[in-house]
């Protein structure tokens, strides 16, 4: 098969690497790709925005399956215009990445659904958003509808900022993706992240994770992309991911099925797991980042075979084969980030990190002659597997410390919670 990958994200290249390694693999392509991508795939420079180009280069290569990687082409309908044009697509169309477009559409498949999720109001003026400031305690959560690159959240902690969250997102800020928002109630809990793959009726688990969203050692500093994850996260327990599909995933896809916008491709549940049991807090429509890094270091099956499947709707309903393994990956970033990466730093030593036995996913790399540099903010994912999460750990670090990066930095402690669970 000739596969067409699109993304160029740490994403991407662990994608790559997967399907490289498939025996039903002819050519794989990738757009627009990176230095990392290019070791697995022929990169071909197209932009994610521009779907005739897409369309007509996967024409002219015989393309029998495109693999879309990020939530932005998903939401706008590239998977619509590709189908349309009798290619197969991994990826939901635009009406079923509503779920990650629109927290509200999300809410409303709740609804309808009896998923558990937070108490909430929909608003689209600022009078009754904060008149329903009223039937919420504090902390509150106000989220802007649509996507804003994980900035559309506040948890307020008084009034005033609740207020003020309100002003500055119906005021534009997030432009129309703040035209009407959601106020929900705080949950309590620990946070988790769960994999599900569908090819629009039939639903299969595809594992959990964790994730370290804020950018310094003890979930400290601002919120990023995500500096670290790991798999399995075992707080997610057998009975409690029988629980998630049963209630919160299964009747969700069955409910995008009988709305006629049936769910394609990895749907990624955000959960809080409270005293009353796991809710939703949100769902994506693509692989995490760099939640995908760890998951593809423990699939024991073809991933082409997977996508594929889910892609032409023949996915059968049997467990996913998985090592007995944990993994972890630590985000190497560029100093600054998030708020304002220094990129062009020199970056040597990928070969030794390999040499470790650790897996050197490019985030955001450019090579400058020979010479590998950073290109964004978060630059390389440093993934390993192990017997237990510290085994992981210890090896993602080895890799780590083989890396010469003078101008980046990583956290220290990707995998803390687990390993304290693991020690208690
Ligand atoms: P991202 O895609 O970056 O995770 P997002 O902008 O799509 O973010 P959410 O995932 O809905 O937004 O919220 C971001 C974070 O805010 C969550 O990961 C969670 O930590 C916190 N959060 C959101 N809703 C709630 C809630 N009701 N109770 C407690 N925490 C919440």
């Amino acid at each position: 098969m000739n596969v067409l990958l699109l993304g160029s994200g740490g994403r991407e290249h662990a994608l790559a690497w997967k399907l490289a390694q498939s025996p039903r693999l002819t050519r794989l392509f990738a757009a627009p790709g990176n230095p990392g991508i290019a070791a697995h795939a022929e990169l071909a420079p197209l932009a994610l925005d521009d779907a005739d180009a897409i369309l007509g280069f996967a024409r002219e290569r015989k393309i029998d399956l495109v693999v879309i990687g990020p939530e932005q082409p998903l939401v706008a309908g590239l998977a619509d215009r590709l189908r349309d044009a009798g290619v197969a697509v991994f990826g939901p169309s635009a009406a079923a990445a509503r779920l990650e477009g629109s927290k509200a559409f999300t809410k409303a498949l709740c609804d309808r659904a009896n998923v558990p999720t937070a108490r909430y109001v929909r608003c689209e003026s600022a009078e009754r958003a904060k008149a329903a400031l009223a039937h919420f305690g504090l902390p509150v959560v106000i989220k802007a509808d649509g996507l804003a690159a994980g900035k559309g959240v506040v948890i307020a902690t008084s009034a005033a900022e609740a207020e003020d969250a309100i002003d500055a997102m119906l005021g534009g800020r997030f432009g129309s993706a703040g035209r009407s928002l959601v106020i929900e109630e705080h949950l309590e809990g620990e946070e988790v992240s769960f994999f599900a793959l569908s090819d629009g009726q039939t639903v299969v688990p595809l594992g959990s994770a964790q994730d370290h969203k804020r950018v310094g050692d003890g979930d400290t500093g601002p919120n990023t992309g995500g500096m670290g994850a790991y798999s399995p996260a075992r707080v997610l327990t057998p009975a409690l991911e029988a629980q998630v599909m049963a209630h919160i995933v299964e009747p969700s896809v069955a409910a995008m099925a009988a709305a006629g916008t049936p769910f394609a491709g990895v749907l990624f549940a955000g959960l809080m797991l409270t005293a009353e049991g796991p809710k939703l807090i949100e769902y994506n429509v693509r692989f995490g980042d760099p939640e995908c890094q760890v998951l593809m270091l423990r699939l024991d099956e073809d991933l082409l075979t997977l996508l594929e499947s889910a892609a032409r709707g023949t996915l059968a309903a049997r467990p996913v084969r998985w090592r007995d393994e944990a993994a972890l990956t630590v985000v190497m970033a560029a100093s600054g980030y998030p708020d304002a990466p220094r990129t062009g730093g020199a970056i040597d030593g990928i070969a030794e990190a390999e040499a470790e036995g650790a897996h050197v996913f490019h985030a955001g790399t450019r090579l400058e002659g020979a010479q590998l540099v950073a290109a964004g903010g978060r630059v390389l994912a440093v993934t390993a597997r192990g017997a237990t999460v510290a085994d992981a750990q210890a090896a993602a670090y080895r890799a780590v410390d083989a890396v010469r990066f003078p101008s980046g930095f990583c956290r220290r402690d990707i995998g803390w919670r687990e390993i304290a669970r693991a020690d208690a």
